[in-house]
């Protein structure tokens, strides 16, 4: 086993002051029954411990990271920024130059605000909706993931449709009444919960592939029946792509299955490893948002010159389709060669991919929504995790993550993952 006695030594220095020892909770290995690594430094498809371990790592900091870590491109046009100014709290060029690839990649994007995170992007984008439609009610659905906002922050419900039960102490009931929990992947719910309340529906927000139960793509019709639904009742259709955008295609999910939602929220790949969100959409929407409109939303450091730096240069990277073949054929071999792992072990796994995001799932069954997701053997998952992790490679610390290729992860390193998975089945 891998020494990481100077990471033991930090990580109880850090549970002093930080609060879990963590500034984001599923950084702490908790669901693994292990203790995090600390990093020193990353470097492409590599990440480097402070005891010296090196790790390939399949994490790329949940996201973000499709270059992988520190490429050159980036790094260069972050330290050119930096030397000029970290943040000037007035516009720059570089803040529309971003808006306008984002815009000429996401055709359903005619205007953008940028904003810090994922999670403020999703909060925006839910009070426009409601701002713009004067309505109050949310659909949700259960094992979607937008960030830690109230309203969104709410459990799966039981039933078809379950109003919202809030899911964390201190999100009062008030906040989570007017969100409607319905599964994922079921047309059916969708079209219940429309023909009940759509007259009140201010929006229904999505992962079209959701990343927060494990991977779990859209079944055939399921998108189709939310825009016809939200188009019948004059709802607005949120795609949150702050995973998915850039990620299973330049133009997001929605260019993949070839639906157009009315707004997207953004994240991740866009900021290049910097903090940044965005929302946009039609611009008669958009034109809801302050300054033009009543619907107030600012923030001191939207629009970072940094975070916009690291973003332009990762977006420009990602301008030659070939960037995406080159993510599914390596994404693909991995996929492949953990299922020939799997099997040779006699493991029962599902595997779930939509291009450089993939799930291994501790379950024979389908995955197809939150419930089929929790049948998992998350104790199993959590053996697998562990023995990957001596073998050297870095996966999400939960059963309920992506694992994320990057442009950076060569045949070599797919090898000896697969090579590493070998054993690691074994050991689960
Ligand atoms: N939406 C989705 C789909 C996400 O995956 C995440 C983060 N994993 C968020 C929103 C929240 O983003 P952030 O962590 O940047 O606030």
């Amino acid at each position: 086993m891998a020494d990481r006695t100077r990471s033991k030594t930090c990580w109880d220095e850090a549970n002093r002051y930080l609060v879990g020892g963590v500034n984001s909770p599923v950084r702490a290995f908790s669901a693994v029954g292990s203790e995090p690594f600390f990093v020193m430094r990353a470097h492409g498809s590599r990440v480097y411990d402070i005891d010296g371990n090196s790790y390939i790592d399949y994490v790329c900091s949940w996201g973000p990271l499709i270059l992988g870590h520190a490429p050159p491109a980036v790094v260069n046009a972050v330290a050119q920024a930096v030397a000029k100014g970290t943040s000037y709290g007035m516009p720059t060029p570089g803040e529309t130059e971003l808006a306008r690839t984002i815009v000429e990649y996401v055709p359903s994007i005619e205007k953008v605000r940028l904003v810090n995170s994922g999670t403020e992007a999703t909060m925006s984008a839910v009070r426009v909706a409601r701002g713009f439609t004067g309505r109050n009610k949310i659909v949700k659905f259960a094992g979607c993931y937008h960030g830690h906002v109230d309203p969104l922050l709410v459990k799966a419900g039981s039933g078809a449709t379950t109003l919202g039960v809030p899911s964390s102490p201190g999100v009062p009931d008030g906040c989570t009444r007017d969100t409607i929990v319905l599964p994922y992947n079921d047309v059916e719910a969708v079209r219940a919960a429309f023909t009940q309340d759509g007259r009140e529906i201010a929006a229904a927000i999505v992962e079209p592939v959701a990343g927060n139960m494990g991977v779990v793509p859209p079944r055939s019709g399921f998108l189709e029946e939310l825009r016809t639904q939200t188009s019948a009742y004059d709802s607005v259709l949120i795609f949150d792509e702050v995973m998915t955008g850039f990620r299973v295609s330049r133009g997001g999910a929605q260019e993949l299955y070839g639906i157009t939602p009315d707004i997207t929220t953004l994240g991740k790949i866009i900021g290049g490893g910097l903090p940044v969100g965005a929302y946009g959409g039609k611009r008669e929407i958009m034109d809801a948002v302050a300054p033009i409109g009543p619907v107030y939303q600012a923030g001191t450091l939207s629009g970072n010159p940094l975070a916009v730096a690291a973003g332009k240069a990762t977006l420009e990277a990602l301008s030659s389709a070939k960037v995406y073949e080159k993510l599914e054929a390596r994404s693909f071999l991995l996929e492949e060669g953990l299922r020939r792992a799997a099997s040779k072990s006699r493991t029962e796994v599902s595997f779930s991919r939509v291009g450089s995001m993939m799930t291994v799932f501790f379950t024979s069954e389908d995955v197809f929504d939150y419930e089929s997701a929790l049948r998992c053997d998350t104790k199993r998952f959590a053996k697998f995790f562990r023995a990957m992790l001596d073998g050297g490679i870095s996966i999400a610390p939960s059963q309920f993550e992506a694992a994320f290729v990057s442009t950076a992860h060569s045949r070599r390193d797919i090898d000896a993952t697969i090579l590493a998975a070998e054993k690691a089945f074994q050991a689960a």
